[in-house]
């Protein structure tokens, strides 16, 4: 992966990525922060005030070409032409669900396809964005994880999918919450995403306020530890899926380089740097992880801990090798954990109608 240009650190000038033949493709202008378009303009003859501008239009006004930057100077519009595209990715097909939730097929510069999904839900307005295309983590019920890692995403392709999804009619201001809970694993991916959050979070970008932006992660603790330390206080939501590691191993092999206690106690220590409360998410899948005893035991994994699990039937693929549990066993399981003094929640997935649902993604629109 090529690296951006706030993702190292710096002394004196901020390093930058130039344009270059051997890049094989054009620069991506929403990969540099505001600090390092005003450098890079400067250098290039132009007064540095206008970095600032370009960048507003680019990720608070969501811009879709220089022409519309009508404040900025014809010479610079047409250099900022010469040297960039103003989308690091293109709207290959929008396919929309009966439950309103709208997925974009999106396709990279090199040709990559990559998804998100925008999920409307009474006042809210989710959008469910993308940090890999494809994911290496191997969870045994995702279909994501199936197809393995095709490549991570640069910073602008993940701010991207944010500002073509607010150029939808109303949605700029209607957006609400952003969730990676899309493909891949954001921590894996550290630090685009953590270039992209700054971005996204930024008063001159869409200025999503940190409690509004959720990072779902399957358990990376050590990268739990850092995101505390050095992202924005965004909401960290961890994918458990098992009560022991016995299951856990089974089912999500991260597990066998981070088990359970180790990836909890990284959970707690987020929670305490932050003042967050971290959210467990639990896939249920038909007779394997929703018998009452494992409700028991994960209670009691997660007694003291500020945080509330969501509870998510399996969205059954083709291929899969697991089944939906029925409605009751669902409602038994979290009457099990509230006995025992864990807030849960059912959380049913939007868009199952067009692949679009928790797990999903990934699925073969474009024949993958
Ligand atoms: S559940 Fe998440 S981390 Fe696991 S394979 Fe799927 S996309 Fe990757």
């Amino acid at each position: 992966m090529k690296t951006a240009p706030d993702s190292k650190p710096r002394a004196g000038k901020p390093m930058l990525r130039r344009p270059s033949a051997s890049d094989g493709r054009r620069l991506l202008i929403k990969d540099f922060s505001m600090d390092d378009l005003c450098a890079f303009l400067e250098q290039r003859g132009h007064e540095p005030y206008r970095g600032r501008q370009v960048w507003e239009w680019l990720h608070g006004k969501c811009a879709a070409s220089f022409d519309e930057m009508r404040n900025l100077p014809r010479a610079l519009r047409e250099d900022l032409s010469a040297l960039f595209a103003v989308d690091a990715l293109a709207v290959d097909r929008v396919l929309d669900s009966q439950d309103g939730s709208r997925k974009f097929l999106l396709r990279a510069a090199d040709g990559e396809t990559i998804q998100s999904v925008l999920m409307p839900d009474g006042r809210r307005l989710t959008l469910c964005v993308s940090s890999q295309a494809g994911c290496a983590m191997g969870c045994a019920f995702c279909l994501t994880g199936a197809g393995g890692l095709r490549r991570k995403l640069e910073t602008a392709e993940i701010v991207d999918q944010a500002v073509l999804a607010a150029r939808e009619p109303g949605a700029l201001e209607r957006i609400s919450n952003l969730v990676f809970m899309g493909m891949g694993e954001p921590l894996a991916n550290f630090d685009s995403v953590g270039a992209a959050l700054r971005m996204l979070t930024h008063e001159k970008g869409l200025a999503f306020a940190p409690r509004r932006i959720t990072v779902s992660t399957a358990g990376l603790a050590n990268r739990i530890r850092r995101a505390a330390r050095e992202w924005p206080p965004v909401n960290l939501a961890v994918s458990l899926n098992a009560p022991d590691d016995a299951l856990r191993d089974r089912l999500m092999p991260v597990n066998r380089k981070f088990p359970i206690e180790e990836l909890l106690g990284a959970c707690r220590h987020y929670a305490r740097a932050t003042g967050r409360q971290v959210t467990i998410e639990y896939v249920l899948l038909d007779g394997v992880n929703h018998a009452p005893r494992h409700a028991r035991t994960l209670a009691k994994r997660l007694d003291g801990m500020p945080c509330k699990v969501n509870l998510i039937p399996f969205n059954p693929f083709e291929g899969a090798s697991f089944k939906r549990p029925s409605d009751g066993s669902v409602l038994a399981f979290q009457e099990e954990l509230k006995r025992n003094g864990i807030e849960a929640f059912v959380r049913n997935s939007r868009g199952r109608d067009i692949g679009a649902a928790c797990g999903q993604l990934g699925g073969t629109p474009h024949g993958r």
